[in-house]
């Protein structure tokens, strides 16, 4: 890689890709991550924005179906402003820059101003739409050659610039880009041209996104059917027998939750590794946090705890996040994971264990079942009497281990490591995804993120909100609190992961 270090003007083009964040290239995640200025397109995926560092300025440099929130020209100004203030900015673009992105254009203009830049090509959208529908752009039984074009000529041409004669006849597939409008238009100058009007057309919406919608037909009555179902931009046109192995090759858009939307209520640390898994099936997750992870009003009590580890025979963590706070404590205060000596360790939850792993620790015990019940009912069984354990805790974990330890004689030391709060109001994403019906599905993976989430939008209206959307709780606690609350629960797995939840929700939309 040729990359300039930092501190220098310099401007990164980049492309985007067609949508799925993952279709980003390394080279473009390592440009987002250093630049000062990041100035980004309606077409670019926000999630890419993540990559961003935290002082970033981000631009947004929209242009929402064509009607240009900034002229191309403001933009290659700002592209040069900032580049000669001395920064790093990542310009990033839906797609590749160079495919109908005015990539060119911007280039030109830090040309003339002497700004240095680095192209970095990205997945357009024709490969990525086709991809992801299941048709090869080119295949050796169907075609040799794909043309890319674009369907909407810059205004103000009398002659067209495309040479429909040689379109029609001379490439196999042809994508059309911004066609939707001229969908009609299109499908006749081919047809009058020379192509048969029952050539196959795939039209592909948001390709690669979970939202990706696709219509296939004919040249001859592919306008008519976009017409009455109301297909619209962003789509892809793609014209050529390739079209027919969709059929057959069809991946993206037939796996078991593509469609359904569905939320998740846990906090921001943890909600990645849910919404990855339910993505892997194909759901459109949206996160909706409803919890927020904060540390205590003071770590007096934990501090001391720690210091006097060498007195303690057990460790208890019910939680990955009692984990990172101990840990961070316990390195706050100066010592490593060898203050622990022969202190023994309980982890409740596979997560938990994961943590502990993490930090080069392997738990002594970890109890089946996934709650504090299954701590108490295994130190009884290994006669726990006179033994004293220490237990970071969360503000409102129940009082089921200190009481049901103490009960069995055991010394139990219960500082709170963290706290839970209700975050400041709900995303409004997610409102209005509940209240348009995009969301098919809930879940809560504890008890709170149910209260929570009817304390952020109230009782009444949750219950309303959640009307013909599947309740997926992640075991019989939640169910209960989701109950009491008046919600019908549909999906609980046997086993309280986030893994088995989300194979059960899989089920329950298979099933139905
Ligand atoms: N530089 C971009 C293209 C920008 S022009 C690229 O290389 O992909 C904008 C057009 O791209 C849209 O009108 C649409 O035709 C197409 N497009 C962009 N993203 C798309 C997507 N996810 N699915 C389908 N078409 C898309």
């Amino acid at each position: 890689m040729t990359m300039k270090p930092e501190k220098i003007g310099y401007v990164y083009l980049i492309g985007a890709g067609p949508g799925d964040p993952g279709l980003l290239t390394l080279k473009g995640r390592e440009c987002i991550a250093r630049a000062d200025v990041i100035l980004y397109d309606y077409l670019a995926h926000k999630r890419l924005l993540s990559f961003a560092r935290p002082d970033a300025e981000l631009i947004y440099a929209g242009k929402v179906g064509g009607a240009h929130n900034r002229e191309q020209w403001q933009i290659n100004e700002m592209l040069v402003e900032k580049a000669l203030q001395d920064k790093v900015v990542a310009r990033l673009k839906g797609g590749d820059p160079f495919i109908f992105g005015r990539g060119g254009e911007e280039c030109e203009a830090l040309v003339a101003a002497s700004v240095p830049f680095e192209i970095v090509p990205g997945v357009t959208a024709a490969i990525g739409a086709a991809a992801y529908a299941g048709i090869p752009l080119t295949h050796r039984d169907f075609t040799t050659s794909v043309a890319f074009v674009t369907g909407h000529e810059s205004s103000g041409k009398e002659v067209s610039g495309i040479d429909w004669q040689q379109l029609s006849l001379g490439s196999g597939t042809v994508v059309f880009y911004m066609g939707m409008k001229n969908l009609a238009q299109i499908a006749a100058n081919l047809i009058v041209h020379g192509r048969a009007p029952q050539t196959p057309v795939a039209l592909v919406r948001w390709g690669t996104r979970p939202e990706q919608e696709v219509l296939t037909g004919t040249l001859a009555d592919i306008a008519e059917k976009a017409l009455k179902e109301g297909f619209k931009a962003p789509a892809v046109t793609i014209v050529g027998d390739v079209v027919r192995l969709r059929d057959k090759l069809r991946w993206f858009d037939s796996r078991p939750l593509f469609g359904k939307g569905i939320l998740v209520t846990r906090a921001s640390d943890q909600a990645g590794a849910f919404s990855c898994l339910l993505e892997g099936y194909g759901a459109h997750v949206l996160e909706c946090p409803t919890i927020a992870v904060i540390p205590p009003e003071s770590f007096d009590e934990l501090d001391e705890a720690i210091s006097a580890l060498a007195g303690y025979d057990w460790l208890i963590f019910t939680s990955a996040n009692g984990v990172s706070f101990f840990f961070e404590r316990l390195h706050a205060l100066g010592f490593d994971s060898r203050a622990l000596g022969p202190c023994r360790v309980a982890a409740v939850g596979s997560k938990t264990g994961e943590a502990l792993a993490a930090q080069g620790i392997r738990p002594d015990l970890l109890p089946s079942g996934y709650h504090a019940e299954g701590v108490v009912r295994k130190f009884a069984e290994l006669g726990g009497a006179g033994q004293k354990a220490l237990y970071p805790k969360a503000d409102r974990a129940r009082d089921v281990i200190p009481k049901g330890l103490a009960e069995l004689g055991m010394e139990v030391v219960a500082p709170i490591a963290y706290r839970t709060v209700i975050p400041d109001c709900i995303s409004r994403e997610a409102l209005d995804a509940l209240e348009e019906h995009r969301i098919h599905c809930v879940t809560f993976t504890s008890s709170s993120t149910v209260t929570n989430l009817a304390a952020l939008v109230g009782e009444n209206r949750l219950i309303h909100l959640l009307e013909g959307v599947a309740v997926a709780s992640i075991g019989p606690i939640t169910s209960a609190t989701c109950r009491e609350l008046g919600l019908r629960v549909d999906i609980e797995p046997h086993r309280a992961t986030i893994e088995t939840l989300t194979e059960e929700v899989v089920q329950y939309f298979s099933s139905r």
